[in-house]
Order: C-alpha cells, then sequence, then structure tokens
C-alpha cells in the first residue's frame, strides 16, 4: 500500500503530495490524517508529515514511511477541507492542517511537544484492612496514621494535597507505600482554564414571542438534518444568547454536539460562566489565545474524546476535532476578528457555512449590528432573518446626544470635554454613577510634528508615524518595535516648534483628573493591557471597586455587563470615519452602537454622548437614532454604486521585497500576466495597476500591491492559482506574494 503524503512545510516548493510504501507492519496504523516521521531527499532528520490519500500502487520507486503516529492525526473530513482551504485561501495544505492539530504538537521537535500533564495519586488498597490496623493500634506513626485517616475519609487524593492538607511529608507516604498500604498512580490531570467554579444552575427562560419564533424556525431544520443559514438580528440585551442556550441543549437532546465562536476578546468568564450555569463544565471547553498551551491541549483532548460537547471559541475553535456535530453559532457575526490576517487567510463564517453543509445541520449567525454583506445575503433568500425588536428584560435602550466638536471650538473650549460632557460627567459623580470615555482609535496614537516645515517623525524601517508614549517618554513604532528619544527640535530645518499630535487616552487621563480630581479613573489602552488576562482584570476592577471613570480605545466596547454604567462619552466618533477603507462608515455605526449599549442595562436609564467634527455623517447620524435600517439602506446604495463588497469581492495580491528592483520585475510580471488572460479570456474582472502599498515599508522590506475586484468565484481561484505557479517560475529569491480576499485593513 501507498500513501500520500504532505510534508510539514511552509516552503512553496513542497507543497505537493509525495508517495510512500506503508510497510506492512504499519499498515494497520495508516489512515488518511495519520501523522507520520519520513525520510526526505538527502535531508539526515526524518520530515513530518501527513497521509491525505491512501491507494494501492505507485508509478515511482519509493521509499518506506519509518513511523506512523496516530494520536494526534486528523480526520478524513478535515483532510479534506484543508486542501480546500489551500487552494482557496493560496497556502500550504500542512499550513492548512496545522490549523486542525492538537495546540502545541506542530512543532519540529517531537520531544518538546506538549503532552498530558500527571501527576501523582494516592489510594488506599484495602480499606477494611487499614480499618482494623488502625483499630488494632499497629500504626506507631501519627503522620502515617493521619494520612491513612484521610484517605478514608475522602478517597483518593493528589498527593501534593494530601501532604498539604496532613501535614505530613513524601517520605511517610512512601513508607505505606512500601507496607503495601497505599498505592501511589501517575494519573493524567486536566488543566483546567476556567478560573472559578459556578454553582449555581440556571435553567431555560420562557422566550418572548420573537425569541420563540427564531428558536422554532432554527431547531426545525436542526431536527430535520437540513442545512440553513439564519441571521439573527437584535440589540443587545434582546435575547439573543438565551436563543443560543436553548438551541445547544436542543442539539444535546438530539446527542449532538455545538461550536459557538465568539470574538476573541469578548470570551470573557462572564460569557462562558453563562453556559457553564446551565450546562455545567463537564460538557463545555473553551478555546481562545490566553490559555496556556498546555490548557489548550486538554481543552482539545476534551472535545476529541467526545467528553466537551460544546465548544466555545474564538476563529480558530471552528476546526475543534469534534464529532456528531449538531449546530455552529456565531456570535457578534459583524466582528473583523473571524478573519485571519496571517496565513491561511481565511475567514471562519466560510468555513463554519462549509462544514454545516458538510453535516447538514443550520449555522447561525447573531449581531446587534450585522454586516452588511450578511444582511444583503438575507435580502438574497441565501440566508434566513430573525428579528428581535424588544429587549428581553424590557431595559430601555438609552437616550443618545451628538455634541458638534467645531461649535465647541468656536466658543473657545478647547478641551477634549464639550461643554456639555463635562456637566453630564460631574453629575454622573454627584448621583454615584460609573461613566465609560470612549476614544475611536487604536491604542493610544500621538504622533509628532513640526510646526514650521511639516516633518513628522517616522520609523526608519516601516514609513509609519512614531507614536508618542508618555510614560516611557518615547517615540515607538508599533509595527517593528522601534524606540527613540522624544524630539525637542526639528532635525530637517531645526526649529522647536514641535508638537504631539492626536488625542490619546494618557492625555484625557490627565485632563479628567484637572478638571475632577475627585474622581477616581481607569485606563484601558495598548499599554495598560498587556499581560496575560489584564484586559480582563481591567474591566473587573472597574466594576467591583466601583471606579468611577473607565477611560479607554476599542478594548471597552465589549465582553463586560455593567450594571452602575449609565453614562458613555464617546470622546472622537471621526477616529474610524477617516481610515482609508470601503468599511469606514459601517465601522464607526458598529462601534459607536456597540458603546452605546453599554449604558444603563439595568434599571436606570443610561445617557450617551457623542462628540464629533462630523455631526451630519450618515453613520454618525444613524447611530444617533439607532437606526440600523437606514444606516444599512444607504450604506448598501453606496457599496453597489461602488462596486464594494458585497457586490464584488476585492483580491489583494501583496508583494513584499527587499529588495526594490526585483519586486518591480515582479509587479510587472504579475501584472501583465492578470491583463493578458483578462484579455484572452474575457474574465469580468477589473485590474488595477501595481502601487505601492499605503504602509510602504515594514521592517525595511518594500511593500507594493495590486488590486482586482471582481466575483471569487472558482474562475479566479484558478487564475490566482495559476498566476502564483507562474509567480514560482521567475525565481524571484527576495520577493513574497501573498493574496488576501476581502481583507479586514485596505489601509495597510
Ligand atoms: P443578547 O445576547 O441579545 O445581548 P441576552 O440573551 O444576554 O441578550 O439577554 C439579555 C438579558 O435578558 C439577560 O439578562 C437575559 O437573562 C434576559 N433574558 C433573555 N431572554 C429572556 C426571557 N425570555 N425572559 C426573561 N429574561 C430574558
Ligand atoms: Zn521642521
Ligand atoms: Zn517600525
Amino acid at each position: 500500500m501507498v500513501a500520500e503524503i504532505i510534508l510539514n512545510s511552509n516552503a512553496k516548493e513542497l507543497n505537493r503530495v509525495f508517495d510512500y510504501n506503508i510497510p506492512e507492519t504499519m499498515a494497520y496504523k495508516a489512515t488518511i490524517g495519520s501523522r507520520v516521521f519520513v525520510q526526505f531527499g538527502n535531508r539526515k532528520e526524518l520530515e513530518e508529515g501527513f497521509i491525505i490519500n491512501i491507494k494501492d500502487e505507485s508509478e515511482f520507486k519509493l521509499k518506506d514511511i519509518q513511523k506512523i503516529v496516530n494520536e494526534n492525526g486528523i480526520s478524513e473530513e478535515k483532510v479534506e477541507l484543508a486542501k480546500l482551504m489551500a487552494r482557496r485561501y493560496f497556502c500550504n495544505v500542512s499550513e492548512c492542517i496545522k490549523l486542525m492539530l492538537p495546540p502545541g504538537t506542530t512543532t519540529k521537535i517531537i520531544e518538546n511537544r506538549v503532552k498530558e500533564k500527571n501527576e501523582n495519586f494516592v489510594s488506599i488498597v484495602n480499606d477494611i484492612l487499614v480499618e482494623n490496623d488502625i483499630e488494632e493500634n499497629k500504626f506507631k506513626s501519627a503522620k502515617q496514621l493521619r494520612i491513612l485517616k484521610f484517605l478514608l475519609d475522602n478517597g483518593e487524593t493528589n498527593l501534593a494535597d494530601l501532604l498539604l492538607f496532613t501535614d505530613t511529608r513524601r517520605d511517610a507516604v512512601k513508607a505505606l507505600e512500601k507496607k503495601k498500604y497505599v498505592v501511589i498512580d501517575q494519573k493524567q490531570v486536566e488543566r483546567n482554564p476556567f478560573l472559578h467554579k459556578v454553582e449555581k444552575k440556571t435553567s431555560k427562560l420562557k422566550f418572548t414571542d420573537e425569541q420563540q419564533y427564531a428558536y422554532d424556525e432554527i431547531s426545525f431544520v436542526m431536527d430535520k438534518n437540513k442545512y440553513g443559514e439564519y441571521l439573527i438580528y437584535g440589540v443587545t440585551g434582546s435575547g439573543k444568547t438565551e436563543i443560543y442556550l436553548q438551541l445547544i441543549e436542543n442539539a444535546l437532546r438530539n446527542n449532538k454536539t455545538s461550536i459557538m465562536l465568539v470574538p476573541e476578546i469578548s470570551l470573557t468568564p462572564q460569557t462562558v460562566d453563562r453556559f457553564i450555569a446551565r450546562f455545567g463544565e463537564e460538557n463545555i471547553a473553551v478555546l481562545h489565545s490566553k490559555l496556556s498551551i498546555g490548557e489548550r491541549f486538554d481543552q482539545w483532548n476534551k472535545i476529541k474524546n467526545g467528553q466537551a460537547k460544546i465548544v466555545i471559541g474564538a476563529r480558530s475553535a471552528i476546526f475543534a476535532p469534534i464529532k456528531d456535530l449538531g449546530i455552529i453559532i456565531i456570535d457578534e457575526e459583524h466582528d473583523s476578528s473571524y478573519k485571519s490576517e496571517s496565513t491561511p487567510r481565511y475567514n471562519a463564517k466560510d468555513i463554519a457555512r462549509y462544514l454545516c453543509k458538510e453535516n447538514n445541520i443550520p449555522l447561525v449567525l447573531g449581531s446587534a449590528t450585522p454586516d452588511t454583506s450578511s444582511l444583503y445575503r438575507t435580502m438574497q433568500k441565501e440566508s434566513v432573518l430573525l428579528r428581535l425588536n424588544k429587549r428581553a428584560n424590557s431595559s430601555t435602550l438609552p437616550e443618545i446626544e451628538v455634541v458638534d466638536l467645531r461649535e465647541e471650538l468656536s466658543k473657545k473650549n478647547k478641551s477634549m470635554l464639550s461643554e456639555k460632557l463635562q456637566e453630564a460627567i460631574k453629575e454622573n459623580l454627584e448621583n454615584k454613577k460609573q461613566t465609560i470615555l470612549f476614544l475611536n482609535r487604536r491604542g493610544y496614537s500621538t504622533f509628532v510634528m513640526c510646526r514650521e516645515c511639516g516633518y513628522t517623525a517616522k520609523c526608519k524601517n516601516c514609513n509609519i508615524n512614531l507614536t508618542y508614549h508618555a510614560n516611557t517618554h518615547t517615540l515607538k513604532c508599533h509595527y517593528c518595535g522601534y524606540e527613540t528619544k522624544v524630539l525637542t527640535t526639528c532635525p530637517e530645518c531645526g526649529s522647536l516648534q514641535i508638537r504631539y499630535f492626536g488625542t490619546g487616552t494618557q492625555k484625557l487621563e490627565a485632563e479628567i483628573k484637572k478638571i475632577f480630581p475627585n474622581a477616581t479613573t481607569i485606563r484601558m489602552d495598548v499599554d495598560t493591557v498587556t499581560k496575560k488576562d489584564s484586559h480582563e482584570k481591567i474591566l473587573q476592577k472597574f466594576k467591583d471597586e466601583n471606579i468611577n471613570i473607565l477611560i479607554g480605545t476599542q478594548m471597552v466596547v465589549k465582553g463586560h455587563h455593567f450594571p452602575n454604567v449609565t453614562l458613555v462619552g464617546v470622546i472622537a466618533a471621526d477616529g474610524s470615519l477617516n481610515i482609508d477603507d470601503f468599511r469606514a462608515n459601517e465601522r464607526t455605526f458598529q462601534i459607536l452602537t456597540q458603546v452605546a449599549g453599554r449604558a444603563g442595562r439595568e434599571k436606570d436609564k443610561g445617557r450617551v454622548i457623542i462628540q464629533t467634527y462630523n455631526p451630519e455623517n450618515f453613520a454618525i447620524e444613524c447611530s444617533r437614532e439607532q437606526n440600523y435600517d437606514l444606516f444599512y439602506q444607504t450604506e448598501i446604495g453606496i457599496r453597489q454604486s461602488l462596486k464594494y463588497p458585497p457586490f464584488c469581492d476585492i483580491i489583494l495580491i501583496g508583494m513584499t521585497s527587499t529588495d526594490e528592483k526585483e519586486l518591480m520585475e515582479v509587479a510587472s510580471k504579475l501584472y501583465h500576466y492578470l491583463k493578458f488572460r483578462l484579455k484572452s479570456e474575457n474574465i469580468g474582472m477589473i485590474l488595477y495597476p501595481p502601487v505601492s502599498a499605503p504602509v510602504d515599508k515594514i521592517k525595511n522590506k518594500i511593500r507594493w500591491r495590486m488590486i482586482v475586484k471582481c466575483k471569487f468565484d472558482d474562475t479566479m481561484i484558478d487564475l490566482m492559482n495559476d498566476m502564483l505557479d507562474e509567480f514560482s517560475k521567475i525565481k524571484a529569491k527576495e520577493t513574497q506574494v501573498i493574496i488576501d480576499v476581502n481583507p479586514n485593513d485596505m489601509a495597510h
């Protein structure tokens, strides 16, 4: 028998199948998806690979497979998926397979792989004998006696715990082992990522009519074992999660499993707790990047061995090794984190759709601000729209006001806070209510400019504006980490008129302290959020210690529920409007809606104040009115007339190189290749000539790009793969080419 093998390698030239002979002694172990070790070319070390097909014979003279490791292989279904992904996302099959392997097992050195965690457990060999011997006073050692009594009461105990509770040492246990009273066993333990136990069990709530309708539609399809795509569109608090919970319960009743995807940043203990409280910890596995690799490995195993029937995780959890899938749910489906921005550049929504079709099960997307493309799918009848118009716990939506910052300027108010917002904060402080102030920008970005000549400080490796960090008094590059001392004179013209532009969270915090010296504040941005869990800890602290004001960037908008927050201030809504991306309006509307949803989620009515220089912009106007429908109508019209998704896909062909001349040659060749195919085959696409990327240099690599607008279908997939073949023929050593379909960030 012959195995077709894919080597575990990112090298483009190795992205093909190699035949190897399966020795008879290993035949019983060889299955599609098995992990193998083979001798490749004249390399000394064995290479790792995966069997992707098994056949009877090969036309070549073959080497034997050296070793087959089965336990970490993947299913045949996943091998199929990996092959499809490689073609569609323009990468190696092995790079896709890696997403489907247990976390931490993809390093090349077998010895260093993550393993199960083992601990010693102590138990009594024969209870009756021990009880007898205790009665007969056979134990002279008080310590040994304590150990035995403890074990009689508590049963098998972890060695470390036993020593701690009985205040004894290892040698006492060893002595008992020698006398055959107890045994010490090594056992695998699950590293537990759940921060705390949830004691209270919850049971299902009685649905509102709207919830019932949505649930019935989806569960009907689930029970019939059919594919169907659904979009649940309902404001925050309208009861989407309750529907998810009951759908998962329905899957369990049918002996089926569920995957629920949540944006990484919303995957807080609170989110998970709601599921644990309903289904018990034993049924749930959680997967996200904040878990240690050991924790992820164990969660993975818990899924693979069938114990966990519910997987809750971020993007890559879509590849969890789950069997008998009954439903996939994607919460906050508009979130950009479902699209991977590194190889393989897949979109988890597409993968989910594929899995649901393969398994004949429903796919449920949910959002308070659906992606324009997702809502469009419902118009095209590719998906069913289910609306929840009312809040489930009948709390009212907050009141939203817009402040025109241009008027503040004319009133000579130079503060970052308008008069209205200052008043509102003051009132909130008096009422002992909490406030969130939101800066609509990523992280803290203040750039440096010379007022005389317009010089701006840029990173010499990346050609991107350097950011001022007040705590270290340095300028930093957020792309490569380059750091330099602050400037006091302009390196171009020698002027002293150097200014720091942009409004960061630090500056805002300083201003708050000045206006409200007694207010307590906490800040959340790229500087304060670094270590594991820190994002979580800041939010928890804000809540637990009832801190007056939380100041933060994008990160504040998700995950938590703050009952005491009644005021949300948006310092400058324009931050996301000025980005150079066709989704600028959509992102602005989504983020403003989300942040507004933070205010007044309980009895007290919330108030939201949005400060902006563009009050007439429709995204801001629509968020003030909380009118998603109007937003969608306007946005879809713009998208259609300018040929943007969903009417068209955008393929970004990115080229990077350390050698500018070579890069230009590659760019020109690929452009002409596409142009030729376009003309000769009459392919429907708009091809733009290569240009340098908005960020034209990162880490000393020059960046160019070429954009194609088209319908991304099989013809386009073939064409792009042909183009990549063409590229590999050019033999341009210094240049890399990547293809990204509908990338998250066009301004990059
Ligand atoms: P969403 O996921 O849309 O934000 P949730 O499912 O979290 O909404 O519901 C918001 C609040 O309303 C929660 O506190 C939830 O327990 C409550 N809730 C949801 N559905 C019902 C219901 N049918 N009856 C009573 N309360 C409900
Ligand atoms: Zn200057
Ligand atoms: Zn840099």
